[in-house]
């Protein structure tokens, strides 16, 4: 972990938000995605699954244990839902493995406080385990048709403060910025200059960079940049599988 450092200044220098686009059931359990008590050693590899990975915080973990996956996978892959791996959503895009989840999530250090932005809504999962551990969440998704389930579901299950936009999330989401951290979910070709832009002071963007441009998913680095004044402090934590960070509504 932590292989690389670097410093440099914010593009833009002096905004701090509101800035215009940049460059850019419970697994077999029953009904609602909610487990039952024939889930708990499924469960309980989950956490072990999570902590073997090095998901140790214990807000992290917490959130993980009480957002009910299997209420985010479609229904025929709901037996593999407490499974470490990523699985399929439709639309050729994927729910990432909880492990990377976790470590996502935990290196961003997210605080009860916070006012976070995800990019790759998705099937909403990553935006409810941010929305269990923050203030304020607001999830951008391309394809509008993700968006729209996903809206509804994380509407369903009771997760109250977050709003997803259907939106191109190489430009975040000004009129909710700055936000105290930002997760991208899918591989970026670079880090787009709106989501640095609409970072507050002390803010955090976690994004997977692509290593090479390939169709499907791809291999990225993930990258956590925080903001210290006009100054940015870059590492590289990590790496894991996404699918690509795309241009343009669909
Ligand atoms: N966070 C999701 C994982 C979704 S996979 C979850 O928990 O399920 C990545 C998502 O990023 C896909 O849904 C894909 O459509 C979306 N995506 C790709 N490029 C995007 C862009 N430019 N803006 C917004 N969403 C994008």
């Amino acid at each position: 972990m932590l292989p690389t450092h670097r410093t440099f200044s914010v593009p833009g220098a002096g905004r701090t938000g509101g800035a215009s686009g940049g460059s850019g059931g419970g697994s077999g359990s029953g009904s609602g995605g909610r487990p039952g008590a024939n889930d708990a050693a499924q469960r309980a590899q989950f956490t072990l699954a999570l902590r073997r990975a090095g998901v140790m915080d214990t807000r992290v973990l917490s959130a993980l244990e009480s957002v009910p996956r299997p209420a985010f996978v479609p229904e025929a892959l709901r037996s593999h839902a407490y499974a470490d791996c990523a699985l399929a959503i439709g639309l050729g895009q994927t729910i990432s493995a909880p492990s990377v989840v976790g470590k996502m999530t935990q290196v961003l250090a997210v605080q009860p406080n916070d006012n976070v932005l995800e990019v790759g809504t998705g099937c909403g999962y990553q935006a409810a385990v941010l929305a269990s551990l923050a203030r304020r969440v607001t999830s951008v998704e391309r394809h509008g048709a993700l968006a729209d389930s996903a809206r509804q579901r994380l509407s369903e299950l009771g997760y109250l403060n977050v709003s997803v936009l259907h939106g191109d999330g190489f430009c975040g989401a000004p009129q909710a910025a700055p936000f105290d951290a930002i997760m991208v979910t899918a591989a970026a070709p670079h880090v787009p200059k709106a989501l640095v832009e609409q970072l507050a002071d002390g803010g955090r963007l976690m994004i997977p960079v692509q290593r090479r441009g390939q169709a499907g998913e791809v291999r990225a680095e993930l990258v956590l940049l925080r903001r210290q004044g006009q100054e940015l402090r870059q590492e590289t934590v990590d790496q894991a599988s996404f699918v690509p960070m795309l241009t343009g509504l669909t």
